[in-house]
């Protein structure tokens, strides 16, 4: 988790690098920016690069833990003495002391999990911590970073308090922690994560250096994901195009069958594009594919629809540069598709496809959502057809 594994963010690493090389190290960072695009990971790898005993300069803009020294290594198994990485915790258990530590408060179960994740952190700075029912930064855990910085004028190198998701942060911890913050300490630095910077309190983020982090470039995400998960580079692509920029969400994208739920989609799409007697297996085939998926899900496959039917807009408009179609392992099958459909209102489909996912997101009903979608796409799609004029739904009703 030093610098060089942390997918781009070469601009934060200059700036990072710039201070430790000036000594002009912040009391207090907050590193803030969309979810999964590395915040956590460049918060590890500068804490690696606060104490390792080798520094190395990378690029000649960018300083780099050495990956070698036993700060290094204990730095990237987590278990630095001064490296601390705060996370949201559940309550502790029923009969835990209250002045425990955090950890010591949790039932064997979870503590079991935590350090299961804790691993995981480890081998992989971009893996999100997930236990059960740990919505909150607990005041424990605020309590125990008191309890360390008070230690810390005895012990050697930068001591580094990292909290993760900061955000979770309840009124009283926030309030302790200010109080902290607030003291000046040598040798101290603390660094907040965090994707939503607004939901902390001003006190607290007006005493931070606030660091932007970047969503990570397209080929930059596409490389990771080739490298790092061995994808093919059309897969590598599509996931891409749904990750917007966040790694994490790519991570996430990787269990699902991104191929077989986009020919779910568009099959559903050309169900309901058929010219004559399109009723019946359109509307079989939208309760097989609405049946089992949650709104993520849901968004997910209007994505799809979206970026194939944006694909079908690109091949019609510069049906001599193909190189800008998204699903390029499906170049041949965009091509005829667009072909069939000459006066389709790709503005308009798109932008419904918009209000859908805005209507999955507010808890509309998904099967209504998915066929008032589709019937969209038919009207947009046959617009001025005489099939489309012959047969016209009457008022959208099926
Ligand atoms: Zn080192």
């Amino acid at each position: 988790m030093s610098f060089s594994s942390v997918i781009a963010q070469n601009r934060v690493k200059t700036v990072l690098s710039r201070a430790f090389k000036e000594q002009a190290i912040a009391h207090a960072y907050c590193f803030y920016g969309q979810e999964g695009i590395g915040k956590d990971a460049l918060a590890l790898g500068f804490a690696k690069l606060l104490n390792c005993s080798n520094p190395q300069q990378s690029t000649s803009d960018i300083i780099d833990a050495c990956n070698e020294c036993k700060n290094c290594k204990d730095a990237s198994r987590l278990e630095h003495p001064n490296i601390m990485f705060i996370t949201a915790l559940p309550s502790g258990k029923a009969n835990a002391k209250h002045d425990d530590s955090p950890l010591l408060q949790l039932s064997d179960d979870i503590l079991a999990i935590y350090t299961a994740e804790m691993r995981s952190k480890s081998d992989d700075p971009y893996h999100v911590i997930q236990l059960p029912n740990a919505q909150t930064i607990r005041l424990a855990s605020i309590k125990e970073i008191k309890k360390h910085v008070r230690m810390s004028a005895m012990q050697e190198g930068r001591r580094v308090f990292i909290i993760s998701q900061a955000e979770k942060m309840n009124m009283e911890s926030a309030n302790a922690f200010l109080k902290t913050l607030e003291e000046p300490h040598d040798n101290i630095t603390f660094i907040l994560t965090t994707s939503k910077k607004d939901a902390l309190p001003q006190t607290v983020i007006s005493r931070c250096q606030q660091v932007y982090c970047d969503i990570i470039p397209t080929q930059d995400l596409i490389h990771a994901l080739q490298t790092r998960h061995h994808m093919d580079l059309s897969e590598a692509q599509l996931i891409e195009a749904f990750a917007q920029g966040s790694y994490g969400r790519a991570l996430s994208y990787l269990n699902e069958d991104m191929q077989s739920m986009r020919s779910d989609i568009v099959d559903l799409l050309r169900s309901a594009l058929k010219r004559k007697q399109y009723r019946l297996d359109f509307l079989k085939q939208l309760d097989v594919i609405t049946s089992d998926k949650d709104r993520t899900m849901l968004e997910m496959l209007l994505r799809m629809l979206a970026l194939w039917i944006r694909d079908c807009h690109y091949a019609v408009q510069v049906p001599n540069d193909l190189s800008g179609i998204i699903n390029k392992d499906q170049l041949e099958s965009i091509q005829k598709f667009a072909q069939g459909f000459p006066s389709a209102d790709y503005h308009a489909i798109l932008h419904m496809i918009e209000q859908s996912i805005e209507h999955i997101r507010r808890n509309v009903n998904p099967t209504l959502v998915m066929l008032t979608t589709m019937l969209a796409c038919r009207e947009g799609f046959l617009l001025n057809t005489s099939e489309y004029l012959d047969h016209a739904p009457k008022d959208h009703v099926i």
